[in-house]
């Protein structure tokens, strides 16, 4: 009926990964660090060994996922090259929240500037319209800029780079 317990097996925080800079060519070993993990160790749960194995092996390939998607973001440090489909694709990120939000708020804002403004339906729509598309670029190039900061500060290289005209 009993077994032996379980190792204590810890939520994966780091993950290494390969910089490599599409224009210059310089790569390095760097260490992703998950920015979303805790400060504390967090102890993986499970009853059993197989869910542990399990829910380890997922943790890992997520904090891999990751760790690819912050790589692009990292401007290179020799030549400082940033990939411009990664930044594209961190506003597309950024903007997804939008998709929940533009239905709710539109309306509502519409309705709003209807009762204290009642200057006409159109003036109340047209103003919520401007106010949304406002909020929509707030969130999106607030996200985006989080996304580009986060991954900045989740990547580290081991040493640093050596330059590549030493004067
Ligand atoms: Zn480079």
């Amino acid at each position: 009926m009993s077994s032996a317990p379980l190792p204590v097996q810890l939520y994966p925080k780091t993950c290494p990964a390969q910089f490599s800079c599409p224009s210059c060519h310089y790569s390095a070993q760097v260490v992703f660090h998950d920015p979303e993990a805790f400060a504390e160790d967090e102890p993986i749960g499970g009853r059993n060994r197989w869910m542990q194995e399990a829910a380890l092996e997922q943790a890992q390939q997520k904090l891999t996922r990751r760790a690819e998607q912050a790589l692009p973001l990292v401007p290179c440090p020799t030549c400082g090259f940033v990939q411009s489909s990664a930044l594209r694709k961190a506003y597309l990120r950024a903007a997804l929240p939008l998709v929940a939000m533009v239905p709710v708020v539109l309306p509502t804002l519409t309705m709003l500037f209807g009762v204290i403004a009642t200057p006409s339906r159109m003036m109340s729509a047209l103003l919520a319209l401007i106010v949304t598309l406002l909020l929509s670029l707030t969130v999106v190039l607030w996200g985006k800029q989080r996304l580009v900061t986060e991954a900045r500060r989740a990547v580290r290289f081991d040493r640093a780079p050596t330059p590549r005209n030493p004067s």
